[in-house]
């Protein structure tokens, strides 16, 4: 049954749907309309499980970012929205998470043909996901508000001090390929509760899903520019949104490279940043542990969304006593992850995102090879005619100097180390320049909340991981980001505080 040598890759046939969508003239989305980009320059739409060209996308010339930003420019200045009732906007925005729901068999089935990932779990994660950040950051709209405060160094009733929060304004929104509808719908719900407008651009890899959710936001009713919706490649389009006069901040999500890059260059604006980055997360299991629990716990950290998950536990670090184990309990997984066509209703974890992802992340395998590293399971690439399928992979017999355990490899491939004791894994844990999450598995309470002190992570998950909700706040430490998404951090990143001080 687990046979997964006679797997057929071939991708399966996409919906009418979707066919229909694929078909749409290339534009953009600028105060709720589709407009042509000044020049006619696209971007090729791929399917990573055939590597087939399917489509195309607008590739946004300097011209089209500058339109887009005027609208949202207008749109902010104007009051359009944040004059609204807050009562006008969280309604707004629960229309369009209803319409989302209404619609996530299409965003499911469009996720799988762009990213990759399986149909299945577009489904019961992304969708479900884009439409929860929505609502919940839709009830904020009517909760933001200011105190008053008294002055401590005057006598009461001089002067009347109170502070007002105010939405920071236009706000360019960039993110990555790896969950694209989610991560847009992440990025606009604070900023639109909190009363701003949007510039959104998706990843130049993944660009559909936004671009269906541009439709909706028109039939929500956001007024005109309110949303806006850009294609474009990063180090052309997105930086031109960067280095905008008229953009008051900056939120991304992708690279610890690019997001060094993006807050230089937002510096001579001195533009608001949020920046969400890369990772190299430890999983940590204890001896207590019950191994036929935490080893497929361990496999679905790294090997769930083919390991393109910013907070993918890369690093696992087993106790010695148990750690043959939970390696063959990891490996044993390998059957259920093996990469399938996204369509595929079997699949579990699907293609890689691109032909250049692949050849990364193969060539991470092959330098870990090299450094002297064994691999317990895979370690190679799937056959299939077209499409970029890696095996889940675990590597063994590494240490803290190879490239395999430094550097974010941003695919199926999990290290593996022994330790003897806590302080010893939790300076291993910390050992890197990343901080975004951690997971530790153990019945020990004292033991995990001992660990939890320790690591150095924006998330620690104990006996799960990368388990995220919308109210609980999500960010990095050391190179892993700046500043907090999600829960009332998430708003706070697009409000400023006004004081004002009235003489009596
Ligand atoms: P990855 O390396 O995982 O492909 P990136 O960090 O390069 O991810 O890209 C994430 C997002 O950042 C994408 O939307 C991409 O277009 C955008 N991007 C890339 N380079 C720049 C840049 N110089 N300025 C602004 N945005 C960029």
């Amino acid at each position: 049954m687990n046979d997964v040598t006679s797997i057929d890759r071939t991708q399966r046939p996409y919906s009418a749907a979707a066919q229909a969508f694929l078909a749409r003239k290339p534009a953009l989305f600028i105060n709720n309309e589709w407009v042509a980009s000044s020049h006619d320059q696209l971007l090729e739409v791929e399917d990573p499980s055939s590597g087939k060209v399917i489509g195309h996308v607008v590739d946004a010339s300097d011209r089209d970012v500058d339109r887009a930003v005027a609208a949202a420019r207008i749109a902010f200045d104007d009051g359009r929205w944040s004059g609204l009732p807050p009562m006008t906007r969280e309604r707004t925005m629960i229309r369009l998470a209803d319409l989302i729901e209404a619609n996530a068999d299409e965003f499911a089935e469009l996720e799988a043909i762009d990213n990759g990932k399986p149909k299945g779990m577009a489904g019961a994660v992304d969708v479900p996901g884009a439409v929860s950040h929505i609502r919940f950051m839709a009830g904020w709209a009517s909760k933001i508000s200011g105190e008053v405060i008294p002055p401590y160094t005057m006598p009461a009733g001089q002067v009347f001090g109170y502070t007002v929060r105010e939405p920071v304004g236009v706000c360019a929104q960039i993110v990555p390929w790896n969950f694209p509808l989610l991560m847009a719908c992440l990025k606009i719900a604070p900023a639109l509760a909190a009363g701003c407008t949007v510039v959104l651009k998706p990843a130049e890899q993944t660009s559909l899903t936004a671009l269906r959710l541009a439709d909706l936001i028109a039939e929500a009713g956001f007024p005109a520019g309110v949303v806006n919706v850009i294609t474009g490649n990063g180090h052309t389009a997105g930086d031109r949104m960067v280095k905008h006069p008229d953009v008051d901040k900056i939120a991304f999500t992708g690279s610890t490279e690019i997001g060094k890059l993006i807050n230089r260059n937002a510096t001579d604006t001195l533009k608001h940043v949020t920046l969400e980055l890369g990772g190299k997360s430890p999983v940590v299991i204890l001896p207590d542990v019950d191994v036929a629990q935490a080893a497929p716990g361990a496999a679905g950290a790294i090997f769930f969304n083919s390991g393109q998950v910013c907070v993918a536990g890369s690093r696992l670090y087993a106790h010695r006593s148990i750690f043959d184990q939970v390696i063959e309990g990891v490996a044993a997984t390998a059957p259920f992850w093996a990469p399938r066509a996204s369509l595929d209703p079997d699949a579990h974890m699907g293609p890689l995102v691109s032909k250049e992802q692949f050849d990364r992340v193969m060539g991470y395998i092959e330098a870990g090879k090299r450094d002297g590293a064994s691999v317990a399971v895979g370690g190679d690439a799937a056959p299939a005619a077209g499409g970029y399928y890696v095996n889940p992979t675990v590597l063994v017999d590494v240490n803290p100097q190879m490239s395999v355990v430094r550097e974010e490899i941003f695919g199926p491939v999990v290290v593996a180390q022994r330790f003897d004791d806590l302080d010893e894994v939790a300076r291993e844990a910390n050992n890197t320049c990343y901080g975004l999450g951690a997971g530790v598995w153990t019945r020990d309470v004292a033991a995990m909340h001992r660990l939890a002190g320790k690591i150095k992570a924006g998330t620690v998950w104990g006996n799960c991981h990368a388990v995220i909700d919308t109210a609980l706040p999500f960010g990095g430490y050391k190179e892993s980001g700046v500043g907090r998404e999600q829960g009332r951090q998430g708003i706070e990143a697009y409000l400023e505080t006004k004081t004002v001080i009235i003489q009596m």
